[in-house]
């Protein structure tokens, strides 16, 4: 109708453009493999990446190509998600910690013709390409030429470096413009069960969700912020947070491969980091890690923590070190962000335990996308905070589909099926209990690994917990718990067996507790259930 809004389309590069003119000399920091630190800005970034644009199409790369990265959180990864969705080509990160096999499966499963590479997983590479015949074409190496490796790779396969060959390239001289529903990027769900599967993320999808992610009430960058990107480029775009910073003009902080804690103490406080988004694993380390050196943040004030439950004890654990806990919850197929963990009016009243109880739960749902909890007959359960169901969650950066899986697709009324399971409470604020393959049901009943896990890492000598379920004649399944001890201590399973009374009800304490040095987890940083039941749950006969 005559008059009406302007339409311009939601694209990714509208990002860049933007940060680069008003923001153009707000900092992206990284740190590089070898530790150095480099510094640069977001009108650098921008400029970069139209060179990069060239630099692609001179690979041959078109409008809806893939192009792989296998790459820690950099400046250059940056510049290469600006590069590949802005000249309309799909940027499909690869997470370097899976094996070899489910690498070279995901590459030829998204027909990635080129992969960026970081110095550190050329090896990988030079594992993968062989796999790959009559599909890559070329490999670039994210490095000057002097850090440049000799690559070992099958005739037909070029190797490059990043920087020469950003050198020679002409800028082009604008972003071209298209539909905003053309794919910019695809991340693979990292097959905890069967083989990995693909998720394509839409132009208009990754800027709405940008927008979301900057509401007050979920992690809501301003641009005196500085974030620390911790949580990885390859796992879910970073949770959006390469769109997001630079859209409210916020620092971005990068560690690269520097994820021990004391490295990332050092880059958190010498950077001066306000805000920080990773996965628990990561907040456990580095709480362990101040507990035993007695070093304290400097600057941050909020962390930002999704990919597996927060423990409860430690919320209020680093509220004593001044940062508060947020916790939000999604997955790959949601771009992540579905609940973000933001008080109402009626729990900002909350007492101090019972503020805790509700800051561990996953959050309300943020504007733009929905969620519902089902019985098996697909009736929605009631808010009540009580009756678990099965999640499944609709809305505007929700995948449809599994790439190249149409057998996947959701139905007329959109509600992807998560595999989680949850209670709603009366406040719309979604509590997670379990996966559905890791559900512990006793007697009939349902028991919360989570809840389990949950009351063990308040035990003040546990570190880390997992529950999972042992086959039992009489009850079905009986829940164990394996823990990690904390640094310099050795609880006694019988002990932490007395913690958990009164804290839950009794049938519902495990059985059995195994104290160990390690909890195995996967490419993600999620404990790996599978293998704990392997090990302790259905051991091979001998
Ligand atoms: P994967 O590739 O392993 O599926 P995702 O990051 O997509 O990796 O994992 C999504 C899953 O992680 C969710 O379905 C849920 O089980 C778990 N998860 C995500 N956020 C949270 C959270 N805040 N608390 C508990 N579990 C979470």
């Amino acid at each position: 109708m005559e008059g009406l809004m302007q339409r311009r389309e939601l694209l990714i590069s509208s990002i860049i453009v933007h940060a680069a003119r008003h923001h153009g000399e707000a900092e992206v920091i990284s740190r590089r493999e070898d530790g150095s630190i480099v510094r640069t800005d977001y009108r650098t970034i921008e400029r970069r990446a139209r060179r990069l644009v060239g630099v692609l199409r001179a690979l041959g790369v078109k409008y809806g190509d893939r192009v792989a990265t296998l790459a820690m959180n950099s400046d250059r990864h940056l510049e290469l998600y600006y590069a590949i969705s802005g000249m309309g080509a799909v940027c499909n990160t690869i997470n370097p910690r899976l094996s070899t096999d489910d690498i070279a499966y995901i590459a030829a499963h998204a027909e990635d013709g080129l992969i960026f590479v970081d110095p550190c997983f050329v090896p990988l590479v030079e594992a993968v390409a062989p796999k790959l015949a009559g599909l890559l074409r070329a490999v670039v190496v994210l490095a000057e030429p002097a850090e440049t490796p000799a690559c070992d790779l099958p005739p037909g396969v070029a190797p490059h470096c990043y920087e020469t060959l950003l050198a020679a390239a002409p800028e082009e001289p604008e972003w071209p413009t298209f539909d905003e529903n053309t794919a910019a990027a695809m991340c693979y769900t990292s097959g905890t069960t069967g083989r990995p599967k693909g998720v394509l993320y839409s132009h208009r999808s990754a800027v709405l969700h940008a927008m979301m992610v900057n509401f007050a009430d979920s992690i809501g960058l301003r641009a005196i912020d500085r974030i620390a990107a911790v949580v990885p480029m390859f796992h879910v775009n970073a949770w959006g947070l390469p769109y997001v910073a630079p859209m409210a003009g916020a620092t971005l902080i990068m560690p690269g491969r520097h994820l021990d804690p004391a490295n990332l103490l050092g880059l958190l406080n010498a950077e001066r980091a306000t805000v920080a988004a990773s996965v628990p694993t990561i907040w456990l380390g580095l709480i362990a890690h101040l507990r035993e050196t007695g070093e304290s943040f400097r600057t941050l004030t909020r962390i930002v923590s999704g990919g597996a439950a927060f423990p409860r004890a430690l919320i209020g654990e680093y509220a004593r070190l001044g940062v508060s806990v947020s916790h939000a919850w999604g997955m790959t197929e949601s771009s992540p962000i579905v609940t973000f963990n933001a008080p109402k009016p009626a729990t900002a009243q909350l007492d101090a335990e019972a503020l805790l109880d509700q800051q561990a739960k996953q959050g309300r749902v943020v504007y733009g996308v929905d969620v519902r909890a089902e019985n098996e007959q697909g009736a929605e359960v009631p808010w009540d905070g009580r009756t678990p169901g099965n999640l499944l969650f609709r809305g505007h950066w929700v995948a449809s589909s599994y790439y190249r899986q149409p057998e996947t697709q959701v139905g007329v009324q959109g509600w992807f099926p998560t595999g989680d399971v949850g209670v709603i409470d009366e406040q719309g604020f979604v509590e997670l209990t379990d996966r559905t393959k890791d559900l512990i049901k006793s007697g009939g009943e349902w028991i919360s690994s989570i809840a389990l896990e949950n009351i063990a890492i308040g035990h003040p000598e546990v570190a880390e917990a997992a529950a999972i379920a042992t086959p039992d004649e009489k009850w079905g399944e009986r829940p164990l718990l394996i823990v990690v001890p904390r640094s310099g201590c050795a609880p006694e399973p019988d002990d932490v067996r007395k913690f958990f009374e009164g804290r839950t009800p009794s049938w519902s304490i495990p059985d059995r507790v195994i104290v160990t040095e390690e909890l195995p987890h996967g490419a993600t940083g999620k404990v790996l259930k599978s293998k704990l039941r392997a090990l302790y749950a259905n051991p091979p006969k001998p």
